[in-house]
């Protein structure tokens, strides 16, 4: 077996595995509207049978929502999973796109052939990036080289209702050495990316209250308690003049950043001068000493949402309202605790009230810690290794301001750690009408993943 054979045989394949994508594509699985029920489960059936037709113990299982897909390949070596999602974000407004989401097809533009379509990125085109390299692997070898677990979700993009059940309820068939992950972007064009720490999230929402009813800001204006102006000055105090949140023990559970890893943001070519100045930025506004990479990446916040209260129609009224409002939510890094967070929050804002002003929190939801990949596993640098001789670029380990649950369920739930490589580009459009995936990240990322599996499988 050689890896030259395989890579060649992606190279002169490239053209009908463009072609699979695109019969994919036409596929209008939009998972959270229920008229596209039927095509979510066409989409299922289609990646059963492709996964069957390269010799993949492949099936279709049902969820009380979209059907999972899930393929066995038993070989020598370790047991890698695959995750990937074949559900779509709907296309609206339709009016914007310059080509039918649904009817694919391939673009010539300034940067390079893209392929155009709904899922062309997110996730369909990532997807198949795997799938094309196990079916290169399998028609140079006859088989993989290592047991693979195919796992495909029809509900991501509709907030995952039946993942963590499913997952619970086939622990022992799904569980694997490692989980792979391809639904994350590159850092910047060229430049292959694994994403090791995604921050977490802490959301909550409180109204300070003052006087029992709206007031006359004549008749109580002086001797008033005015919770617009209270709120106003917790909020101004979340932060100190540095950009560092203020809340006692907020940074309980923030490591720094290894030199090795911030040396590879430093190489790692993102355009900060574009990504700040393309929102309207001439500088970033987070906390001093830290660049931006790291504000984004490794640095949690406490970001003011939303804020209201008090008169709000046409005109004035002179009033000292009842009550103000405040959204809040925080992202975590690190071993930031949620539960522990929340309290920290909620005493910051109790301690610095005035007489007479009450607060009342309105908002439950459960947090979300921030994941860390094991990025001391071995597969970690076997898998730079891959990338950097594909791409020709050092390969980095990058940080996610977002967050992606999935991995978390797969250290949380099966005890897995998981890698995400992707090869979406920032441009992609994912959501957004006119989504593309440049023909470049479709052909190297199969090549990539064709690389990655030698590395790990030796
Ligand atoms: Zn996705």
């Amino acid at each position: 077996m050689s890896l030259d054979q395989v890579l060649s045989r992606i190279d002169t394949d490239l053209d009908a595995a463009i072609d699979r994508l695109m019969t994919l594509l036409r596929i209008e699985s939009i998972s959270t509207d229920p008229a596209f029920k039927a095509e979510c489960d066409k989409a299922a059936d289609w990646l059963v049978a492709d996964l069957q037709s390269m010799g993949v113990d492949a099936q279709k299982r049902a969820t009380p929502g979209h059907p999972m897909v899930v393929g066995h390949v038993r070989g020598d070596g370790p047991h890698l999973l695959f995750y990937g999602h074949y559900d779509v974000q709907p296309v609206d407004p339709l009016n914007l796109w310059k080509t039918p989401p649904f009817d694919p097809r391939i673009e010539d533009t300034p940067n390079g052939k893209v392929i155009r379509g709904r899922g062309s990125s997110d996730d369909k085109g990532q997807l198949m990036t795997f799938v094309e390299a196990c079916r290169a692997w399998t028609a140079v070898n006859g088989t993989l080289p290592c047991s693979i677990t195919f796992f495909f979700e029809g509900e991501e993009e509709s907030g995952s209702p039946s993942l963590i059940p499913f997952m619970k309820d086939n622990a022992a068939e799904l569980t694997s050495d490692i989980a792979l992950i391809c639904d994350t972007s590159m850092v910047s064009p060229g430049v292959p990316s694994i994403a090791s720490q995604l921050r977490g999230m802490l959301k909550d929402e409180f109204t300070i209250h003052g006087p029992r009813i709206d007031l006359h800001s004549g008749h109580y204006g002086g001797p008033g308690l005015n919770p617009l102006k209270e709120i106003a000055r917790i909020v101004a105090s979340f932060h100190d003049d540095t950009g560092r949140v203020a809340v006692d023990g907020f940074y309980d559970g923030v490591h720094e950043v290894p030199a090795e890893i911030l040396r590879q943001w430093e190489n790692s070519g993102f355009d900060e001068a574009t990504y700040l100045s393309s929102v309207g930025y001439s500088r970033p506004h987070g906390e001093a000493g830290y660049s931006t990479l790291e504000q984004q990446w490794s640095r949690p916040t406490l970001e003011v949402n939303g804020l209201w209260g008090g008169y709000q129609g046409a005109g004035s009224k002179t009033v000292i309202p009842a009550e103000a409002h405040c959204k809040i939510t925080c992202r975590l890094v690190g071993d930031m605790d949620p539960d522990d967070l929340r309290i920290k929050v909620r005493k910051h804002v109790e301690d610095r009230l005035s007489p007479d002003a009450r607060v009342t929190w309105d908002n439950d939801l459960e947090g979300a810690p921030a994941s860390v990949m094991n990025t001391d596993r071995p597969e970690f640098e076997l898998a730079r290794q891959a990338l950097s001789d594909e791409w020709n670029r050092e390969a980095v380990l990058v940080g996610m301001g977002g967050s992606i649950p999935i991995a978390g369920y797969f250290k949380t739930i099966l005890g897995m750690d998981a890698m995400l490589i992707g090869f979406a580009n920032d441009d992609d459009a994912i959501h957004s009408p006119n989504e593309k995936y440049d023909v470049q990240s479709f052909h190297k990322g199969i090549r990539s993943w064709a690389r990655v599996l030698d590395a790990l499988s030796r």
